[in-house]
This record gives structure tokens, sequence and C-alpha cells, in this order.
């Protein structure tokens, strides 16, 4: 309601509305020079606002407070830009924006472009990027991972301060950039911790959860206990300030940034930004809507902000404007971070064609770029669904994967009732969910769609389409959620279930996904939602890594194997349906074998069994003859193997 009247009044002080029909007359500027362009001679600062009537630059000394050093009126350029140019060396200087719209000056706020920000966020800041690199930065190179197709990725989803911040990480630069770029660190029992541990994983991506400039955590007081997700974006080419080792110089962010890529890069990592251009965390105040009212954002008939983000606001990714801001800032995250894949947050927010611009943007500088996001959104939008990045339209986006809920809570059950269990916390009814799963949400003749929980038609038209997971930062950790909904079962039997669960995804096709911790039962002591929760239930707490020593070996087992067999990472949906068959199955286990040679792999068959009952179960080998077991059994086995209760045998022939 507040929102609303605030729009009216707008509307009755210009005399005009900010409808969004009008937004069609702006004029759409195309050159890349928006924002600011350093030189020691001059900066060149650069806004579009077709409907500003005066614009002015703010120069100031500091990143907060105190006056102006200087105001500069912008001069008016073509297709709605402003321009100031100031003839001096203004290095280190901080500046904002600020416009007059119908006789009105709006609020000051800083560069939507800026690439370094002061203290909160608050004053963009005149840097020289060449300036802040680490020495050798120029030869920095994305590691290779398999053959670089999408489906050789492990991902590992991991929080800048949940990686050091325990006291058992051994980590010097707790909750920090740089503490990712600290080798050799060690819990108190002497396990690798931080940027060791995965290497020592074996894991190709390490997806960092939002460490764009946002906004909840306040970055002055860095001795204060605070923690945040990072959903909710402020400055979208900035970097946050709470994981530099100093937040009042935005040049020491860039540096320190650089510094965790380079190491990761060094010790065979690749690193996805998770990225937030569905929503901005602030809506009248942003700085998008303090230059241009209201264009960046969809709106309801009644003119009022939609909000399919659950967050206040849903970015309008279709405007020219700021479908050319998405570009731009990946491009500037790819170019000066050297960053190797994103994750679109609530991407079914945003439009097809923005999406494959993208794609055809980023894959044009880096063509073994990983991009997938999330295939739904928060809430309804007025932009329909057809047009727009949700799951079961995949198929319309070029080289950009979504994630499969499906097989998510198949294996472990809803995450929208706590009390759901899954295929491995014995739910037999999640068989097809499960079987969906390890054919990647691709067609197969043997998946009995009526039966698969969430979809009815096989979205997917090949595995690189697909992020096959269990858990991510969202909702419980796997452990907890078993906790929750695995009935009477012991903790051993939970233990089982667990590595069951870690066993599927990372055998089934598509693009696996882990979340940090996973290897080793992390909990969140039962907390849900725990994105403003205290370190205390977010932090990794690596005693867990020897005290779970067993669930860690058996991941990195599990990781090794894919790795070393394409058979688990086939390329294309056909091969899927012609070299998988399933064997029937009964309720709680699912057999399948892979046809190995067929996919060129050393392995030339491969037997998986999955039991996700209470009772062991003897399964009789498809085709007999002998079998070496790589998981859940010991030596060769010969016409039928046991499959433990709630566990995986893999079996091989050469
Ligand atoms: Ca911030």
């Amino acid at each position: 309601m507040k929102k609303l009247l605030l729009f009216i009044a707008f509307a009755l002080l210009g005399g005009t509305m900010y409808a969004q029909d009008d937004y069609s007359n702006y004029p759409v500027y195309t050159g890349t020079d928006l924002g600011l362009n350093y030189s020691k001679e001059e900066s060149v600062f650069k806004i579009w606002s077709p409907i500003a009537e005066e614009a002015q630059l703010l120069i100031y000394a500091k990143g907060e407070g105190q006056p102006a050093l200087k105001t500069v009126k912008m001069e008016k350029g073509e297709k709605g830009s402003w321009q100031a140019v100031v003839k001096s060396d203004l290095l280190g200087k901080y500046y904002t924006f600020k416009v007059k719209v119908y006789g009105e000056w709006r609020k000051e706020v800083p560069d939507p472009y800026a690439m370094a920000v002061g203290v909160n966020g608050k004053r963009a800041q005149v840097i020289d990027m060449n300036a802040l690199s680490p020495e050798g930065w120029d030869n920095d190179k994305s590691p290779a991972f398999g053959s670089n197709k999408p489906t050789d990725a492990i991902i590992y989803e991991l929080h800048v301060r949940d990686a050091s911040i325990h006291p058992s990480s051994g980590i010097k630069n707790k909750g920090k950039f740089i503490g990712l770029a600290e080798t050799k660190t060690k819990s108190p029992s002497g396990a690798n911790t931080g940027l060791a541990h995965l290497k020592e994983l074996g894991v190709t991506h390490i997806h960092l959860l939002p460490f764009f400039d946002y906004n909840s955590v306040d970055e002055s007081k860095p001795e204060k206990p605070q923690y945040n997700w990072g959903y909710d974006p402020l400055n979208y080419n900035a970097l946050e300030g709470s994981y530099a080792t100093k937040a009042d110089n935005g040049m020491v962010r860039i540096k320190e940034m650089k510094d965790m890529v380079f190491a990761m890069h060094k010790n065979g990592l690749r690193v996805v930004m998770d990225v937030v251009y569905n929503h901005t965390g602030v809506t009248e105040a942003s700085n998008f809507n303090q230059l241009v009212p209201g264009y960046y954002y969809r709106h309801k008939a009644d003119g009022s902000f939609s909000d399919a983000s659950a967050c206040g606001n849903e970015v309008a990714s279709e405007m020219p404007m700021m479908r050319k801001f998405m570009i731009e800032s990946l491009k500037h995250w790819v170019l000066e971070y050297h960053i190797d894949g994103f994750r679109f947050d609530l991407m079914g927010i945003h439009d097809i064609e923005t999406m494959n611009e993208i794609s055809k943007a980023l894959k044009s500088i880096k063509p073994d770029i990983l991009l997938y996001g999330e295939g739904w959104a928060g809430g309804s939008s007025p932009m329909p669904e057809e047009k727009r990045a949700v799951k079961k339209n995949v198929g319309m986006l070029n080289g950009i994967a979504v994630f499969s809920d499906d097989v998510r809570d198949g294996i472990k059950g809803s995450v929208f009732n706590e009390k759901d269990n899954g295929f491995v916390s014995g739910k037999a009814a999640n068989n097809e969910s499960v079987k969906f799963g390890i054919v990647a949400s691709c067609p197969h003749p043997q998946v009995d769609m009526a039966k698969v929980n969430y979809s009815r038609v096989p979205y997917a038209s090949n595995p690189s389409e697909v992020i096959t997971y269990a858990e991510c930062h969202d909702n419980h950790t796997l452990w907890d959620k078993l906790k929750l909904s695995a009935g009477t079962t012991n903790e051993a039997e939970k233990k089982k279930m667990h590595q069951l669960a870690l066993a599927i995804v990372l055998t089934s096709q598509g693009i696996p996904f882990l979340h940090a911790g996973t290897e080793f039962l992390r909990d969140k002591k039962g907390v849900e939602n725990s994105y403003n929760k205290p370190d205390a239930i977010n932090a990794i707490d690596w005693t867990l890594k020897t005290k779970n020593a067993d669930v860690f070996k058996y991941t990195k087992d599990l990781i090794k194997i894919r790795k070393a067999h394409p058979a688990f990472r086939l390329t294309s949906g056909t091969d899927i349906a012609r070299l998988i068959t399933f064997e029937k199955d009964s309720e709680g286990n699912i057999v399948y074998t892979i046809n190995g040679e067929g996919a060129g792999d050393t392995w030339k068959k491969i037997v998986v069994a999955f039991n996700g009952t209470a009772k062991p179960t003897t399964v009789n080998i498809p085709g007999g003859g002998e079998w070496k077991a790589a998981i859940g059994a010991q030596g060769v086995v010969k016409v039928t193997v046991k499959v433990d209760a709630y566990s995986a045998v893999i079996l091989y022939q050469e």
C-alpha cells in the first residue's frame, strides 16, 4: 500500500505517470562506456537517465561522511546519457550521482556500474583496475576439468564466511576471501581444511554464495557478529566489503578477491559466482530506481512493483538497458576476475531471450563457462511463464542448466514438508523420481513419468541441462533432514542413508552439485532457513571431517570414480536412452546397467544398485558372469550381489 501511494504521489507531482508504457519511448544507449573510465589525466563519468532534466556528479574524499569536495554538472549526451569529465587524477576518491526528474532532485546514489565502493556501498570509488591484480595474474589460467564439458563438472557450493569462520578451520583470515587462498591449513586433528580440503576432495568447481556487494551486513562493524547469505544485491559490479580484511577502502576487496581466485586456479579449482539479478536488495532507494524511476523493474497493472522474487521487487530483464546491464556486468566478472561460471538466483524470473544473449556473450569469451540457475520464481510475475527461464523451458535455453528439484526431493523427501522422507530413507514411492534423476530429466522409455513427483514430461534433452543434487544452502542440510524425517532409525542407519544420497548424486547423469560439508555430515542444528543466523548455525565445523572420516572417504571415492569414468558423464540424451537400462525394480530398489563400452569407458559394463529400504536385498546381476566391485561390495562377485539396507553397490567388467 505504501508503495502504491508513493507511486501516485510521483505521478501527481510530475503530472505524468511513470507508467510502463512510457519506457518503450526511452532511447537505448548502445555504448559500452557507462560508469567510470579512469586515467591519470582524466576521469570520464557516464550514466543513463533519459528522464532526467539535470544530472550531477559528486566527488568525495571518503566512502562516507564529509561534504562533497566538488559537485560537477553533467552534460546531456546522446540517447539519454549524461557525462562529466574531470581533468585531474582522482584515483582513490569516491563519487555519486544525482538526477532531477519532474523538477525534484532524487536521492544521491553510487554508480550502478561501480567496480569499487566504499564502506557499505554508499559511494563508488575511482580506481585503476589494472593496478589491483596480483603478480602473475595475466598468466592466470582456468584449470581444465575432464574434457571441459558441463557434465565433467562437480560443483561444490560454499559460503565465503562458513568456510573458515569456525575455530577448527585453522585458517588465519577467518571469514575472508583470502582465507580461501591459504594453503596447507589443518584442523586440530590434522585434517586438511579450506582450500586444501577442496583440493583433496576432488571437486572441480567451487560455487560461492553471493560475494558482490550486498546490503545486509554492516561493513563498518567488522567485530560485531553478523551473518548473511547475501541475496540482497546493492552494487552488482563491486565486491562485498565484509569479506575483505578492510572494508573502508574499496581497492582492498578487489585485490583480495583476485588473490582467492588465483589461489583456487593454481590448485586446480574453477570458481562459480552466485548472481542475483532477479531483484535488488532495496527497491525505491536502489541506484537503478533513483536514476531512472521504475524502468528497471516489472510492475503490476496498478503501477506498483511486482514481486516474483518475494523480496519486494522483480527486475525487468527484458528491458533493453537492464538486459545490457546484466550482460556487461557478467562480462566484467569474467574479464576482470576470471570467473568460470555463474549460478542465477531465481532464474525463472528472467526472460529466455536475455538468458540466451548472456550465454552467447559469455561463451564467446570463455567457451567452457558453466551456466546454471534456479528454474523457478518466488511468486507470480506479469511476464508470462512461456517467456521466462523456468525449468520446463530449459530446452529453449542455450547452454544453461536448471536445478532438478525432482531428484532432490525424490532422494530425501520434500523440502516443503520436513517430516516427508525420500528414497534413501525408505520411501519406496519415490523410485521413479530417482530414476528420472539418474537419466538427468532426459527422455527414457523405462521411466514412468506419471509417477515422478513434480514433472510430467522429461524437460531436458541433454544431461548438460540439469543440475543433480540432494541439498544446497536453502532448506535443511541433508543430515538435518534425515534426523527430522527418517523415523526411528538410528544414527548408523542415517549415516548409510546419507551416503546412499551421495552415491545417487555422484553416479547420476547430469551435473552433480554438493553442498559444502555434506561430505562429512554437516548440520545446521536443525535450522531450515539460516540466511541470517549466527556462525554457530552456519559455520563449517571441521572437526566433523575427522569424526565422519568414513563418509568423507566414501564421497572422495565416488568423485574419483565419476572423474575416471565417462559412463557416468554421458553427453547426450540419446546416449542416456541408448546406454542405460533399468532392471525390473522392486519398491525401494533400483538396479540399472550402463553400457560402458558404448560410452568409451574402460569399464565395459557397469551395474549400479540402490537399496533404499531397511532390509538387505540380493540382486541378480544382469547378464551374470564375474564382476569387480567398486562400491558397496568386496573383490569379485558372481551371479548375485548383496545390497545392504540403505546402500549402493557399483560393479563393473573391464
Ligand atoms: Ca555490503
